[in-house]
C-alpha cells in the first residue's frame, strides 16, 4: 500500500469536504471532539459545513490518560445506542490524541466507517493526523494498540492554532525541527530563523513540513524501510514520555521528542556520524526553546525498560534512527546500552 491521504487547506478543504458529503450521502455525521476543540474549533467548522443529514456530537476529556481502549469502549457503546450505521461519516477535531483514537474507534466500529480527520493542534496538523497510524496507549505503553489507516481526507487551518496554548505549539514544532533534521538542511535553516510561533508564521512551515512527512510516507507506508527515519528522537523521547506517564506527571509529547533529539544527536556523534559541530548547533537551539527534562541518572533502567518494547527494535535490538548531517538521517542503527547510559548522562548533566 503506498499512498497517502488527501490533504486540503482552509477554504478548499471545506469545499472538498462539502462534495465529499454530497456524494457519499452519509447517513448520519458524528463529530467527535474533546471539551476544548467542542469550544474552540466546532463552532467554526460545523457552520461551514452543509449538509441535511442527521448531526451528533460526541465529546471526550481531553488529555494523553485517556487515549485508551475504555475510552474507545465508551465511543463504541455511544454510536450503538445512537444507532449509527456503516454508512456515516465521523469528523475527528482535536489534537494527536482525538485523531489517533477517532481513526481507531472509526475503523474497529462495524468492520470500519469513514471518517475524516481535522486537526486543530499544531502537532497533529504536520503530524499525528497525517500518513495513516491510528492507535492508544496500553498502561503506559504509547500506542501498543493500533493500527494503519486513512482518513478519507485531512483539513489543515492553521487558524486553529490562535487558541492553541504556547506549550501545545513548542510540543508540535518539535516535530517541525525533526523534519528540517531528518530531511532538509535548508528548511532548518528556515526554521531556526522563525522568532515567534504564531500562526502566521508557522503557516508556510505547516506545508512544508507535511510535503517532507508526505514523501517520506508515500515510499513507505506501513514503515519497512525509510519511514523509520520520521522517529528520530523518538526512540528516547517516547520512552521518557511513558516513564513520566507511569509515574502521573506526564509531559507533552514534543517535550520528549526535544530531549530525544538532542540525546539522539549525541549519539550520533558517538557513533561517528555526525560533526560535533552540528550537535553543538542542535542542542544549543533546541534547549534555548524547550526547559530541560529533570530526572536522576537512577531513573535510567526504568525508561531503558520502555525502549527495549519500542516497536522499532527487531530480535531485542534497540533500533536508533541517527543523523548523519543536519538534513540527513539514517536508520536501523543498533546502539547498546552503554552508549544510550553514557548520552542520557550527558544531557542530564548539560
Ligand atoms: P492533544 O490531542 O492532547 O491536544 C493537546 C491539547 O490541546 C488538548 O488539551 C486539546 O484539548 C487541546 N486543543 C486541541 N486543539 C486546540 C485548539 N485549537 N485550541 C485550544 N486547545 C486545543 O495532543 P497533541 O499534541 O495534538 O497530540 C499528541 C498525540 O499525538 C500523542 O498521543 C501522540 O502519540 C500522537 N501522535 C501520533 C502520531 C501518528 O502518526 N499517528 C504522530 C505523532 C503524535
Ligand atoms: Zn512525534
Amino acid at each position: 500500500m503506498n499512498f497517502i491521504n488527501p490533504i486540503y487547506y482552509k477554504k478548499e478543504a471545506i469545499k472538498k469536504i462539502n462534495n465529499f458529503i454530497l456524494e457519499y450521502n452519509p447517513s448520519q455525521l458524528i463529530f467527535l471532539v474533546d471539551s476544548n476543540t467542542h469550544q474552540f474549533c466546532f463552532p467554526k467548522v460545523v457552520s461551514d459545513i452543509k449538509s441535511e443529514c442527521r448531526i451528533e456530537v460526541l465529546e471526550i476529556e481531553p488529555g494523553e490518560e485517556n487515549k485508551n481502549l475504555y475510552t474507545c469502549i465508551n465511543l463504541w457503546e455511544a454510536l450503538t445506542e445512537l444507532k449509527i450505521d456503516r454508512k456515516s461519516l465521523l469528523i475527528n477535531i482535536g489534537g494527536g490524541v482525538l485523531t489517533d483514537m477517532g481513526a481507531f474507534v472509526a475503523n474497529c466500529y462495524k468492520r470500519g466507517i469513514k471518517f475524516i480527520n481535522i486537526p486543530t493542534t499544531l502537532l497533529a496538523m504536520v503530524d499525528a493526523s497525517i500518513g495513516g497510524k491510528t492507535g492508544v496507549d496500553l498502561g503506559s505503553h504509547k500506542n501498543q494498540i493500533g493500527n494503519f489507516v486513512l482518513p478519507e481526507m485531512v483539513m489543515i487551518d492553521s487558524d486553529f492554532i490562535r487558541t492553541l496554548p504556547q506549550a501545545q505549539i513548542l510540543s508540535g514544532f518539535a516535530e517541525i525541527i525533526k523534519h528540517g533534521l531528518i530531511a532538509d538542511r535548508e528548511y532548518w535553516n528556515k526554521i531556526i530563523q522563525i522568532q515567534d510561533l504564531n500562526a502566521e508564521n508557522l503557516e508556510s512551515l505547516i506545508s512544508a513540513s507535511i510535503d517532507i512527512k508526505k514523501k517520506v510516507v508515500a515510499e513507505d507506508f506501513t514503515e519497512t524501510g525509510l519511514r523509520k527515519i520520521l522517529n528520530f528522537g523518538h526512540t528516547i523521547g517516547h520512552a521518557v514520555e511513558s516513564f513520566f506517564l507511569e509515574n502521573k506527571e506526564p509531559i507533552l509529547h514534543g517535550q520528549g521528542v526535544a530531549m530525544g533529539m538532542i540525546v539522539e544527536s549525541y549519539i550520533s556523534v558517538e557513533k561517528g556520524f555526525l560533526a560535533y559541530s552540528d550537535y553543538q548547533l542542535i542542542k544549543q537551539y533546541i534547549n534555548s526553546l524547550y526547559s530541560k527534562i529533570s530526572f536522576l541518572k537512577d531513573n535510567f533502567k526504568e525508561i531503558f525498560m520502555y525502549m527495549q518494547n519500542d516497536k522499532k527494535n527487531v530480535n531485542n535490538e534497540i533500533k536508533f534512527v541517527l543523523l548523519k548531517s543536519i538534513g540527513e538521517a539514517v536508520y536501523d542503527i543498533s546502539v547498546n546500552h552503554e552508549l544510550i547510559e553514557k548520552a542520557i548522562n550527558v544531557y542530564i548533566e548539560m
